[in-house]
Formats: C-alpha cells, sequence, structure tokens
C-alpha cells in the first residue's frame, strides 16, 4: 500500500524585516517577494528523500494562504511532490495558529488517509513554531518536533528521529501515522527539476475554502474566531554603538572599566 505523506507549507515574505500594519496588526505582505518557507523546503526534501527510496509514496503538499500562494505549490511540484492543494478564502484571511491549524487539520482529514505529516518547525514571518504541534493535537497524532536526522524501516510502521534539544539530543522511535517538524539542520532541499517545472505549470492545483474544508468562519478560522489578539507590535530601538576600552595594561582597562560603570551607576 502507497505510504501517505501530507507536506504543510507556507509562503512567506522574503525578508528578515517583518513589517505589521500598524491598524491591522497583521503583516504587510505588499511589495514583498514571497517564497517557500525555509525550514518547508527541508520538510518537503525529507519527503522526497523517502520518495527516491520507496517509489509508491506519494505527497500532497497542502498550504493555507491567499491565492498567489498557488506559485509556491507549484515549486513544490517543480521539487517532485505528487499533489497540491490550496486552502483559500476570504473567510480564512485574518486566522492566528490556531484558526490556521484548525483550517489545516481539516485539508489533511479531506485529503484523507496519511501516514507521515511533515511541517517546517517555524514559519520565518509568524516565527511561533506552534502550527506543527497543534495540527497534530488536533488530528490526535503522535508528534516530534525538531527533527535533525530521520529513518525509517522498510515496513514504514515506524520512524526513529533524531531531535535537536538545546544541549543535546534525543533519539525518539515514533508509530505511524505521526507528525514530525523539520529544521534546517535536517537536509539540503533539491533544486526543481526542468521536467518538474515543465509540468507543474500546467498543473491544475485545487482550491478549498471554508465551505469544502467544513470549517466554521465564525467559530473555527478567521479573524473573529482566532483568539490571539494583537495588543501592540512594534519593532525595538537599535542599541546605541558598543564603546572598546583602551589602556596600558589589563589593570587600567579594568580601572577605567569601573570607572564608567560606576559613571553609569550599574555598579
Ligand atoms: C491576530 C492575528 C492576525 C493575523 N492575521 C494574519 C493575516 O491576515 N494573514 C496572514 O497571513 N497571517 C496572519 N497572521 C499570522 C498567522 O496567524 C500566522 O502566520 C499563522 O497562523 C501561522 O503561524 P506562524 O507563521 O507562526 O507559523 P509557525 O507555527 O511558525 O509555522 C510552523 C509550520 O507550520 C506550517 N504552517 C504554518 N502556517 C501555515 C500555512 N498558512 N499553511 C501551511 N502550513 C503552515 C509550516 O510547515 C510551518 O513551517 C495573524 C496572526 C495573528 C496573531
Amino acid at each position: 500500500m502507497a505510504f501517505k505523506i501530507i507536506v504543510c507549507a507556507k509562503q512567506v515574505p522574503d525578508t528578515n524585516e517583518i513589517k505589521i500594519d500598524p491598524v491591522t496588526k497583521t503583516l504587510v505582505r505588499e511589495g514583498v517577494p514571497s517564497i517557500l518557507n525555509h525550514d518547508d523546503a527541508n520538510a518537503l526534501e525529507e519527503a522526497l528523500k523517502i520518495k527516491d527510496m520507496y517509489p509508491d509514496t506519494h505527497i500532497t503538499v497542502i498550504t493555507m494562504g491567499p491565492p498567489q500562494a498557488k506559485n509556491m505549490l507549484r515549486e513544490c511540484l517543480a521539487m517532485g511532490a505528487d499533489d497540491a492543494v490550496l486552502a483559500s478564502d476570504r473567510a480564512l484571511g485574518g486566522s492566528d495558529t490556531w484558526a490556521t491549524s484548525n483550517a489545516l487539520a481539516a485539508a489533511c482529514r479531506k485529503v484523507g488517509e496519511y501516514d507521515l505529516i511533515f511541517a517546517g518547525r517555524q514559519a520565518i514571518d509568524g516565527d511561533t513554531a506552534q502550527v506543527g504541534p497543534q495540527l497534530a493535537e488536533k488530528l490526535g497524532i503522535p508528534q516530534v518536533t525538531y527533527v535533525t536526522e530521520f529513518s525509517i524501516e522498510d515496513d514504514r510502521t515506524h520512524i526513529t528521529v533524531k531531535r535537536a534539544l538545546e544541549d543535546g539530543y534525543e533519539l525518539i522511535k515514533i508509530k505511524t501515522p505521526c507528525m514530525l517538524t523539520a529544521i534546517k539542520e535536517l537536509n539540503s532541499p533539491r533544486y526543481m527539476s526542468i521536467g518538474g517545472i515543465y509540468d507543474a505549470v500546467r498543473r491544475d492545483i485545487p482550491s478549498w475554502g471554508a465551505a469544502e474544508l467544513g470549517v466554521d468562519p465564525d467559530k473555527e478560522v478567521g479573524l473573529l474566531a482566532s483568539p490571539t489578539n494583537v495588543y501592540r507590535s512594534f519593532t525595538p530601538v537599535p542599541k546605541g554603538k558598543g564603546v572598546t576600552i583602551e589602556g596600558e595594561s589589563d589593570k587600567d582597562i579594568a580601572d577605567k572599566l569601573i570607572i564608567a560603570l560606576k559613571a553609569k551607576h550599574a555598579i
């Protein structure tokens, strides 16, 4: 039986300087080129590596986003994914992570059976790292986050992963179906193939709205259903330039440092 993988991928602005609309408190996307989120490229690459090993693997990429997110989905198809689905609807706009994971969980259920769901650890714009774990919770499947190494047994009922911690690693064996979140150390994503690009531009990508997903815009998705309320957002003021203290000896430098710290009432 085919091994079915769903990869959750997000289209994100190609910038490290995220701007927030002061009125709506949402991300400003106008005029910023969009790309496939970095960790999600790692998630897709690992799925593709499984497909390289077991050609009966079927990979579906899901994204929730505006209609232009189809371009990113075509990129995923050109890398080697089998299918792509866009969850898109005005009713989904303004979703926080809770609402986003509701929409993605509904999309996963609509795709049907799955053995493995791969997400990135974190999106470079929203940056919360919450969506993958929330998705697993809502689908009632086990999860491992921060996956840095991956191996799968031939019967594909169990997966062994190495999970990065702040001060070490965990080696975890997990039963499928399960959800994993990828980090950049996991692999180096492949490029799109020429044949893949040729095929991907001709592919019809289905778009599912709230009705097709079976989600309630008042209670499950969208801005109104989102429990996160952005109270205030701001860019931190850059700190001033550092000061280099010079002197004739270490003692001289240390004395000057003490004088400077005392002058600032730091000591
Ligand atoms: C009040 C509020 C309003 C917001 N309004 C908007 C808005 O109008 N438009 C908007 O785009 N964002 C909006 N956001 C941001 C939005 O909630 C988050 O971008 C989104 O929920 C995903 O969270 P994240 O980016 O932190 O993802 P993370 O949790 O950091 O992502 C982890 C992984 O989950 C998967 N993932 C995350 N999001 C998606 C997705 N959309 N599709 C597929 N996979 C995904 C990816 O694999 C990703 O690597 C809003 C946030 C808040 C708090």
